[in-house]
């Protein structure tokens, strides 16, 4: 049994408060692998930034859990090396179960999501509050966000639109009667590149897809209810069109792409939003590097030669996003 501060890491509790009030939100970036451990802690390193690295149950079956908490350690020593003590947490991104909680807050995790979104309402909370229970009482406070609203996404065979978002009358009773530290809400974000279907979207004069716009009514309407409560948005990369263009340039195909406009992330930043996660934009951007060096120098067979450029240009778009989208740099 590993408690988080012995990796060196904190939880979500303090960082909220200082987002919320500051107007900015902590990037949460997700990792499975060394690149893109380096990448996030190098950018958020320079940019002076706090950081949140997610670590979903997928991501515990491909690199290995005990792995990964480790990687974790070293990320808090590699973060000290490079000079600065920038605040580190470790969350589970999208827990379903309360033993799946669990199993990470007792291997060492500081923060953990516990998605009952897809239970009904009174479902939702009795998980949640359960998994509240449980990381609260540990020596160690572990925090918690819990989930209302669907994200709509390419997954999602639900056909109403409408019925994915928050419902703003529920947060009150959701966030009291669970204790949650923070609320994940559905205001239009979506996860993976494909974020609409063509005919939701209009196009450009390029014929580049422009989405919906979030819906910051609803937000607002949040806000109004649970002045100040920490609020996370899911599935808020942005989808590069640079990155899109390079990967099909050199044989990708990626039809379709749509993601969140950068201003209206910014804007939600600067609300009670204090906590976004972006993860396809990072695979983007490591995509497109992988499949230009591979085409451009089709006779290098260093991984390190092929994986580092990659990693460079992770680096480069999370320093963006914390200096540009988030406004979580020089706040440590
Ligand atoms: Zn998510």
């Amino acid at each position: 049994m590993t408690s988080y501060t012995e990796l060196g890491l904190v939880n979500t509790v303090e960082l909220f408060k200082k987002a919320v009030s500051g107007g900015y939100a902590l990037p949460a970036y997700n990792f499975n692998n060394l690149e893109q451990l380096q990448a996030i802690i190098q950018a958020c390193v320079e940019t002076k930034s706090p950081v949140i690295m997610q670590v979903s149950s997928g991501a515990r079956k491909y690199a290995n859990q005990n792995l990964l908490k480790n990687m974790a350690k070293g990320a808090v020593e590699y973060a000290n090396e490079l000079g600065c003590d920038i605040p580190v947490v470790l969350h589970l991104d999208h827990g379903d179960t309360l033993e799946l909680c669990k199993d990470c807050i007792e291997s060492g995790f500081s923060s953990v999501m516990i998605d009952g979104s897809h239970h009904s309402f009174e479902e939702n909370i009795a998980l949640t509050k359960k998994v509240v229970e449980f990381a609260h009482s540990r020596k160690d406070y572990v925090s918690v966000e819990g989930e209302l609203g669907i994200l709509a996404g390419v997954e999602d065979d639900v056909s109403s639109e409408h019925s994915h978002y928050t419902q703003p009358d529920e947060v009150e009773e959701f966030v009291k009667k669970t204790g949650v530290d923070s609320l994940a809400i559905s205001i239009g974000t979506s996860h993976g590149r494909t974020k609409f279907k063509p005919e939701q979207c209009t196009r450009d004069a390029n014929g580049v897809l422009i989405p919906p716009p979030l819906r910051f009514d609803i937000l607002e309407e949040i806000e109004r209810r649970i002045p100040g409560f920490p609020i996370v948005l899911h599935g808020s990369s942005s989808v590069p069109m640079d990155y899109v263009h390079i990967i099909e340039k050199f044989g990708g195909k990626l039809k379709d792409s749509v993601g969140i406009p950068e201003e209206q992330l910014r804007r939600a930043a600067k609300s009670a939003v204090c906590k976004i996660n972006i993860d396809s934009d990072g695979r983007l951007a490591m995509t497109a590097m992988i499949r230009k060096i591979l085409a451009e120098q089709p006779e290098e067979f260093d991984p390190r030669k092929i994986l580092s450029p990659a990693r460079d240009e992770l680096k480069k778009l999370y320093m963006h996003k914390n200096i540009n989208v988030l406004g979580s740099a020089n706040r440590v």
